[in-house]
């Protein structure tokens, strides 16, 4: 099932979310239709409180692109994060253009650790340790601020922000057009 994603200026991606807990119903459940939003979407990382839940949960995939046809392969590479937690940051910092689901239509470089050691359950409540590199480095600490309340908006420069003021301003009130479908801002709960 596809779920309307949360944009920029809605109070839960502020939140500090919530642990999941083991008797966590219908958690599978939950991990897949996280995975169809994502993908319907065209995203490659989606944290639970943008799909307005305030839990620790992250799901992570890439699929080839292919420009001749313009679609999607399977994805070569899945993970899913329960209760994630970055032990560790490893390497020099670069910049990385990111975007967001939250987010539309606004590309940023943001500086961040190349390499993460990062600890998590998967959705069998297996416990694992990856050092995560590259782009999946990159998502994951992008999703992880989610879960503790921050956009990647919030890691650029003053005047990179104060340029980005008025889009900003435009989402948060639901003036932006998206291919995906969008949680209503006139829906107050
Ligand atoms: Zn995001």
């Amino acid at each position: 099932m596809i779920l309307p994603i949360v944009g920029y200026g809605q109070p839960i991606l502020r939140k500090v979310a919530r642990p999941v807990e083991r008797e966590y119903p219908e958690l599978k459940t939950l991990v897949s239709n996280m995975y169809e939003t994502m993908y319907a979407a065209d995203g490659v990382g989606l944290a639970a409180p943008q799909i307005d839940l305030s839990l620790r949960l992250v799901v992570i995939g890439f699929r080839p692109y292919d420009e001749k046809t313009e679609t999607y392969g399977d994805p070569t590479e899945e993970h899913t994060l329960v209760n994630p937690e970055i032990l560790e940051f490893q390497g020099e910092k670069k910049f990385f253009n990111e975007g967001c689901l939250s987010v539309p239509d606004i590309h940023e470089d943001v500086l961040r650790p190349e390499r993460v050691v990062v600890h998590y359950w998967d959705e069998d409540w297996n416990e694992h340790t990856d050092v995560a590199e590259g782009l999946y480095a990159r998502v994951v600490q992008h999703e992880v601020d989610h879960l503790d309340g921050k956009v990647f908006v919030d890691r650029l420069s003053g005047l990179r922000k104060a340029m980005l003021r008025r889009r900003l301003g435009d989402i948060a009130a639901g003036r932006v057009r998206t291919r995906y479908r969008m949680k209503s801002t006139n829906n107050k709960r």
